[in-house]
């Protein structure tokens, strides 16, 4: 269904169980869940899927091996249970969507003889945490072994890396298999669609006030319930149902630049856990790129976030600090900032030290608000409040929760090796093959019939795998109405390469 289509079934005056605001990870996963429980759900995004955090993250599936530090040391029992969700609901996004996610290598230097005992003993508790759901078994790499597969480690002074395994994903278009997929469970999804005020009947949140700032129309609609899913702004829309409510987050900045492949390790993500001032730095093989990052920064709340010239220095500063890598700030081909919704904790030092955990709050009036929590674990927090708001708002789904193995968009007949059939076929180059098979999974031959029919097989650009095709697929099939929507979410055009 078309985005017009989706704007006239919210404004049909018709009553929904319940309208989730925010379509990024948390909102999608909500939308997808209570629909396939059979309950009525719209779902509106003031800006399009995944603009906000949830295109702007390091793309891990990861149950957190820094939280696993924090939980042995500190004898944490939050911090040990987020690490068993995040490697339970990691091999769940590897099965529900092998197409939009993968395994990756990850290799961690060590410096001091002290750490190879420690860190490794670190990483084999993290795949014993993983217990079935293990997706590969960490071992020990030698220096001159270390040294060989990656010659961009300092070499000075190493002892020995350790190698374990993750998973990688694509987040803007993880979002939007969420939200397709929750359209054919039968949600109503509109991006560009904010809320602006939330209605009340006595003293209770009855529905919402809406405006396309695409077109400017404005209308009311009607729901049984309402759950706050807007990540950074959790604290802005709590305030337009209470407006002395106090804040429930801190938000803090992360950026990544992104550096051509000369820059990427082959297949393997190089990890420092901790640096000097307690950060994670990476460099990680993606889209035929090198992501660096992160930094973790105080931040305000901002729509459209941006990286200063000082965060981008400490980077460069980090990596040929930590790596064998020259790189010049005319390398960096794009850089983009994000916000994490951390949930307040007085006793947390600064915004590294908050803990990853979701957090379910009710107001008086009836608003669900969700925030917190990290992607790798969206499914669960929307299966949590999902619960909670069958309760709170009396609703009867005619299903129990079924996201644990239900596929997303594009995932069902998705093989690894489809990329020949699509070269064949198609008279396709192989990396754009790859690239469609990855990105569209089952529905890459939609893309490539497109292409045919209509003689869209020209690259975008020619440096670039994304299709001519692609663009008239995400308006017509993906709900994309401005050019970013597509540029940078639709295809990774814009976060690779600015
Ligand atoms: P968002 O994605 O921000 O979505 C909220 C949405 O609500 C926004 O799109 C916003 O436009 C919308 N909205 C706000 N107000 C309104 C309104 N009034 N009406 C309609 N819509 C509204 N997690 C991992 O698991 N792995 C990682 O590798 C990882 N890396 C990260 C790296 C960085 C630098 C950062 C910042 C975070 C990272 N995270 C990672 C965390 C993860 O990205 C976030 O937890 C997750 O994306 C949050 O999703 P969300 O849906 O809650 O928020």
């Amino acid at each position: 269904m078309q985005r017009t289509q989706q704007l006239a079934e919210l404004q049909t005056g018709k009553r929904f169980d319940l309208l989730v605001i925010g379509g990024g990870a948390t909102g999608c996963g909500i939308a997808l869940d209570a629909a396939a429980r059979g309950l009525n759900v719209a779902l509106v995004e003031k800006n399009d899927f995944a603009e906000g955090t949830s295109s702007r993250s390091t793309k891990l599936l990861h149950g957190g091996v820094r939280y696993l530090e924090a939980a042995v040391k500190k004898l944490d029992w939050v911090q040990y249970n987020l690490v068993r969700e995040g490697l339970r609901e990691r091999a769940l996004l590897l099965q529900n969507a092998p197409h939009l996610s993968r395994r990756i290598q990850l290799v961690t230097p060590l410096y001091s003889w002290w750490d190879v005992p420690y860190v490794f003993t670190g990483l084999k508790f993290y795949d014993l945490l993983a217990g079935k759901k293990n997706i590969g078994h960490s071992r020990l790499l030698g220096k001159i072994s270390a040294l060989q597969r990656f010659p961009m480690l300092k070499s000075e002074g190493l002892k020995a890396g350790v190698l374990y395994y993750d998973g990688q994903f694509l987040d803007a278009r993880m979002a939007l298999a969420l939200a397709l997929t929750a359209q054919r469970q039968g949600a109503i999804i509109a991006n560009h669609v904010e809320v602006t005020a939330l209605r009340k009947q006595a003293g209770r949140i009855s529905g919402a006030q809406l405006v396309d700032r695409l077109s400017g129309q404005e209308w009311q609609m009607q729901a049984r319930g309402v759950i706050n899913a807007t990540g950074p702004f959790t604290d802005q829309v709590r305030q337009l149902d209470d407006p002395t409510a106090a804040p429930l987050l801190k938000t803090s900045s992360g950026i990544h630049i992104v550096l051509d492949k000369e820059f990427a390790p082959p297949a393997t993500g190089l990890m420092i856990p901790e640096t000097e001032d307690g950060r994670v730095l990476f460099v990680l093989p993606w889209e035929g790129h090198a992501l660096v990052g992160t930094t973790d920064e105080p931040a305000r709340v901002a729509e459209h976030p941006r990286a200063s010239e000082e965060e981008v220095d400490y980077l460069l500063r980090h990596v040929a600090r930590y790596f064998d890598l020259h790189v010049r700030r005319e390398d960096v081909k794009a850089v983009w900032s994000g916000l994490r919704p951390l949930v307040i904790d007085p006793q947390a030092q600064d915004t590294a030290t908050l803990a990853r955990t979701h957090v379910i709050q009710q107001s008086d009036s009836g608003l669900l608000t969700i925030t917190g929590g990290k992607w790798t674990a969206y499914r669960q927090m929307a299966e949590d409040v999902v619960d909670r708001g069958i309760k709170a708002f009396r609703l009867a789904p005619q299903f129990s929760c079924k996201t644990r193995s239900m596929m997303l968009l594009g995932g069902d007949g998705f093989a690894e090796d489809a990329d020949l059939c699509l070269q064949d076929k198609y008279g396709l180059e192989s990396t754009v093959a790859r690239h469609l098979n990855r990105a569209y999974g089952d529905r890459a031959k939609e893309v490539c019939a497109l292409a045919e029919q209509h003689g869209l097989k020209a690259r975008l650009h020619p440096a670039h795998p994304y299709l001519e095709a692609e663009v008239v697929y995400a308006v017509r099939h993906e709900l994309a109405a401005r050019v970013a929507d597509i540029l940078v979410r639709r295809l990774s055009l814009g976060l690779v390469d600015k």
